[in-house]
């Protein structure tokens, strides 16, 4: 049996050293789900851009990954599911936005 590896893909002039702990902590799922399917993990976006004032972007608690090429609700779910209720997944036009939202 061979042994593929998938990788995290960070885009050019994103950071993520500065993500929060438990943003930090779920990388490594989400690279395994990605690779389930096949496809690398890309990051696009973390607290640089543009994002709506009150983002959890600019407090280090939100990434955007690249939406994969294929089964695009299937994977989001599957993301919703093993985050728990401490995160929001949403996909948008071109990414999954993933965000560090503890519900009390
Ligand atoms: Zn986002």
């Amino acid at each position: 049996m061979d042994l593929v590896a998938y990788r995290i893909l960070i885009k050019a002039g994103v950071e993520i050293s500065r993500l929060k702990r438990p943003v930090r902590r779920i990388l490594n799922k989400l690279v395994t789900l990605y690779g389930t399917y096949g496809y690398d993990l890309i990051i696009t976006s973390t607290y640089e851009g543009t994002h709506s004032p009150s983002s959890l972007h600019y407090s280090d608690e939100a990434i955007d990954v690249d939406d994969p090429p294929d089964h695009k609700e299937e994977i989001t779910k599957k993301i919703k599911d093993s985050l728990g209720k401490d995160f929001d997944v949403i996909l948008e036009s071109d990414h999954i936005h993933i965000e560090y939202d503890p519900k009390g």
